[in-house]
């Protein structure tokens, strides 16, 4: 573990703050609904890493919280809006947005609810109907 590596993030006003340690679980889009009408964007970039390795360093107090459904936790800054992270218990992992987390190399492998994409991307990485079998979902794979 001696190359164990921390990268820092921020809100967009820098009123919270948060590190990263060691290596995301997995990156990619996801191009599903929920993600486009809470970023306000056409796809989520996540970085996915363990609970354990996400820590607030800086105004813990000023992060809201939303859980529509019991898949996600999704958290934000409350002075300027920013948003900062979703955790997903179930799944055990959480999700800090790639654009939060600027100094870890960001490098995607997979797209995820592709089938609800209203923004192709020609990457040649796969694409993902829904989600992959060993996260829940049909694992089926779908053109670009
Ligand atoms: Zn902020
Ligand atoms: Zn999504």
């Amino acid at each position: 573990m001696s190359n164990t590596s921390v990268h820092k993030g921020a809100c967009f006003c820098g009123a919270v703050e948060l590190t990263v340690t060691g290596e995301p679980v997995a990156m990619g889009y996801c191009h599903c609904d929920s993600c486009r009408a809470w970023s306000a964007g056409p796809v989520n970039a996540f970085t996915l890493l363990p609970p354990a390795a996400v820590r607030v360093t800086k105004g813990a107090d000023k992060i809201g919280s939303y859980q529509k459904t019991e898949k996600s936790i999704r958290k934000w800054c409350k002075a300027c809006g920013g948003h900062l992270l979703t955790e997903h218990p179930l799944w055990g992992v959480t999700d800090v947005y790639a654009a939060v987390i600027p100094d870890l190399p960001y490098k995607p492998a997979v797209h995820v609810n592709y089938a609800s994409t209203v923004l192709r991307m020609k990457d040649g990485l796969p694409k993902q109907k829904d989600f992959p079998a060993e996260m829940g979902g049909s694992g089926t794979l779908l053109q670009e």
